[in-house]
C-alpha cells in the first residue's frame, strides 16, 4: 500500500487524516546465521518490501490498531492494561512496542494506527520486525523521544521477546531500523557496533533472488531452543562467555577439547566458521569482489545443513538446483526448517534460474515457491 492510500484509509477508519506515515522494511540475511545469540556477526540487508504505518497521537490512554492485511475492525486496547503474554493475536507486535516504550519510561499517551505490509509473513523475511520498527519510529518522531535507531531496535526486540514471547536475537529489528540502500549491514551483536558495507549487485552485473519455499515448520521454536541451548553448552564446556570468543584459528583445538560431545561439536563448528564467513564476505565486498562471495554463501548452506542441521528438503532443492544451473552461490537464510533461500547469479541467468527452480519444485511435488528479486534497500523512514 502506498503512502497516499494509507492516509486515505486512516481517515476513513478514524475520521481525520494521520499526523504522519512511516515505513520500515523486511530483511534478508546475506550471511551470519545463528550467530546472533552467540555474540557473533550478522550481515543483513533491507528489502524493498516494507510495513507502512499511518499514525496519530491520542491523549486518553487508548491504542487503536488496524491492519489492512487482517480481516476486521480496529482493535482498541487500553495502555494501562498492556501486559506481556496478554495478546496472542497480531496486535501483540505493535502493542508490545508501545508497552516496551512505556516500560522504559517514555510518556506515550495513546495512538491511532493503520498498518499494511508488503513483507511476506512467516517467510523468514522479518515481517514482524518491520511491524515493530515502523511503530517505534512513528512514536519516536511523534512523541519527540529522541531515541537512536539502535535503541529503537533494542526496544522492539524486547517487545518481541517479552511481550510477544518469541526468543529472537537483535538482528531483525536492527536491520529494519538501520539498513541503508545499496549496502549490507555488518553488525557485531556483542557491542551492537555496525558498519554499512557497499553491496552493489548491479555494478558487477549480478542479481540476488529470494526463493520463499512457503514451508513453515511447526517445530521450529523447539528446535531453535535446542540449538541455542547446545551452543550455550559448548561455550560453557570451552570456558568462554560465548562461542564468538573462539577464534577461527583455534577451532580445531576447541573441537578436540569437546571430545565425544558430537552434537555440541557440530554446533560449535558451524558458529565459529560462520563468523569467519561473515568476515570473509565483508572483506570481499570491501574489495569490490561481489562475485567472489558466492562460494562463501554456498559453504554457509552446507554448514547449516550438515552441522547445524536446520535445513529441509525444499531449501536444499533450491540450493542444489540453482548451483547446478549456474548460480554463483546459494544458501538458506533465516532460522531454518523452511522459509527462504537466497541465490546469487549473473543478471542474465536469473530468469532461467528462477524457472529451473520452479520446475524442480513441481517435479518434486512441492508447493510452488515464491521467487522475487532482492534489491538492498533503505531502512525505516518517515514517508509523509
Ligand atoms: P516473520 O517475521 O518471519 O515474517 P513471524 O512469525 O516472526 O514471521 O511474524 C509474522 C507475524 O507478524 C504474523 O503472523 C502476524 O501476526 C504479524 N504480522 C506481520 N505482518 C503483518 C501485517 N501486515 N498485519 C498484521 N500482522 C502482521
Ligand atoms: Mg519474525
Amino acid at each position: 500500500m502506498g503512502a497516499q492510500q494509507a492516509v486515505e484509509r486512516f481517515a476513513e477508519l478514524y475520521g481525520a487524516g494521520p499526523e504522519g506515515v512511516w515505513a520500515a522494511p523486511g530483511r534478508v540475511n546475506l550471511i551470519g546465521e545463528h550467530t546472533d545469540y552467540n555474540d557473533g556477526f550478522v550481515m543483513p540487508f533491507a528489502l524493498p518490501h516494507r510495513a507502512t504505518a499511518a499514525v496519530s497521537r491520542r491523549d486518553d490512554g487508548v491504542l487503536r490498531l488496524h491492519s489492512a492485511d487482517v480481516e476486521g475492525d480496529a482493535v482498541e486496547l487500553r495502555l494501562d492494561a498492556l501486559a506481556p503474554g496478554s495478546d496472542a493475536a497480531w496486535t501483540a507486535y505493535p502493542a508490545g512496542v508501545v508497552w516496551a516504550l512505556r516500560e522504559a519510561g517514555h510518556p506515550i499517551t495513546g495512538a491511532d494506527v493503520h498498518l499494511s505490509s508488503t513483507v511476506p509473513t512467516g517467510a523468514g523475511l522479518s515481517s514482524s520486525a518491520a511491524l515493530e520498527v515502523v511503530i517505534a519510529l512513528a512514536l519516536n518522531d511523534l512523541y519527540d523521544l529522541g531515541l537512536k535507531r539502535w535503541q529503537l531496535a533494542r526496544l522492539c526486540q524486547r517487545a518481541e521477546n517479552v511481550y510477544v514471547g518469541a526468543p529472537t536475537g537483535i538482528m531483525d529489528q536492527t536491520a529494519s531500523a538501520c539498513c541503508e540502500a545499496g549496502h549490507a549491514l555488518f553488525l557485531d551483536t556483542r557491542d551492537l557496533s555496525q558498519q554499512q558495507i557497499p553491496f552493489d549487485l548491479g555494478a558487477e552485473g549480478l542479481r540476488l533472488l529470494v526463493v520463499d519455499t512457503q514451508v513453515k515448520h511447526a517445530h521450529s521454536g523447539g528446535e531453535y531452543g535446542k540449538r541455542r541451548a547446545g551452543c550455550e553448552k559448548g561455550a560453557a564446556l570451552l570456558g568462554v562467555d560465548a562461542l564468538r570468543d573462539i577464534p577461527y584459528a583455534e577451532l580445531d583445538a576447541a573441537l578436540e577439547r569437546l571430545g565425544d560431545e558430537e552434537e555440541v561439536r557440530r554446533l560449535v563448528r558451524h558458529v565459529v566458521t560462520e563468523d569467519q564467513r561473515v568476515e570473509r564476505v565483508v572483506g570481499l565486498l570491501r574489495a569490490g569482489e561481489t562475485r567472489a562471495i558466492g562460494p562463501v554463501l554456498t559453504e554457509g548452506h552446507a554448514s547449516l545443513r550438515d552441522d547445524f542441521r536446520i535445513s529441509c528438503p525444499e531449501l536444499d532443492l533450491v540450493v542444489d538446483t540453482a548451483l547446478a544451473a549456474g548460480a554463483l552461490g546459494a544458501r538458506m537464510t533465516g532460522g531454518g526448517f523452511g522459509g527462504s533461500a537466497i541465490v546469487l547469479a549473473d543478471a542474465t541467468e536469473v530468469d532461467t534460474l528462477a524457472k529451473t527452480v520452479e520446475e524442480a519444485f513441481a517435479r518434486a511435488g512441492f508447493t510452488a515457491p515464491r521467487v522475487f528479486e532482492a534489491v538492498p534497500s533503505a531502512g525505516a523512514r518517515r514517508v509523509v
